[in-house]
């Protein structure tokens, strides 16, 4: 039996939260990135339920029902976070479940997703703990529950981060890989991947050299030849 995954993409259109500057709104970010895990974790053989299904802009209960209804194995709310008064903000990514103790599933998915996410070279908030708090979503679901705040969007540095498709992809991977953790699976390296995209086991580091211009981003799984293993050595300094 595969496992479901439930995604919640926390906020729809009219959500009024966005950076200072207005130039990022967390509904787009949330959406993006629901459309990003949820092939990525269908290549891994799970079920996906997204809490959008059941209607256009559902409550906090309804998402959560959404979730018990398909008997989901974990529950991913997916946020972007902010603090008021501007750009004074810290930044790092934050995991919300319900309450203690460690040993609770939903804090041992929360764990395996920061490792993750850490791993990934991605800034943790914080202690790089879970953090607790009585969300709806958290404790109206009967699946173990996580809420992520992928990063603060009211932090100069980060929301141009958060704004960047590569490293939304590396998020995705790195969400994805702590889940597979947390169940214990290995990745499986989807063969009838499309060419023009990296294999799972790949992802991540091939965004890395993507951003750091080692890569162009083009034909990801494709042959390299001498001369391009020269270029490749010449940008990192290494001939
Ligand atoms: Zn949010």
């Amino acid at each position: 039996m595969s496992k479901t995954i439930c995604i919640d993409p926390g906020h729809w259109p009219g959500s009024v939260n966005c950076a200072p500057d207005k130039s990022y709104w967390e509904y787009e970010f949330t959406w993006d990135m629901y459309t990003r895990l949820k092939p990525l974790f269908e290549k891994q053989g799970f079920a996906v339920v997204g809490t959008p299904t059941e209607q256009e802009n559902p409550s906090l209960t309804a998402r959560a029902t959404v979730s018990n209804k398909a008997g989901a194995d974990l529950f991913l709310s997916i946020h972007s976070n902010a603090v008021s008064g501007g750009w004074m903000s810290p930044k790092g990514f934050v995991a919300y479940t319900s309450s203690g103790p460690e040993t609770a599933e939903r804090n041992r998915a929360a764990v395996n997703i920061l490792n993750a996410v850490h791993e990934a070279g991605i800034t943790l908030f914080g202690t790089g703990k879970p953090y607790h708090a009585l969300f709806t979503v958290l404790t109206a679901t009967t699946a173990p529950a996580v809420l992520l705040e992928c990063g603060f969007h009211t932090n100069r540095d980060e929301v141009a981060l958060l704004k960047n498709e590569v490293y939304r992809d590396r998020l995705a991977s790195a969400i994805v890989t702590g889940v597979l953790g947390y169940f214990g699976v290995e990745p499986k390296d989807p063969e009838s991947g499309p060419p023009d995209q990296p294999s799972f086991w790949a992802s991540t580091a091939w965004s890395n050299a993507c951003a750091k211009g080692i890569f162009d981003g083009s034909d990801p799984q494709g042959p390299l030849t001498r001369e391009q293993a020269a270029l490749v050595l010449d940008r990192l300094g290494l001939v």
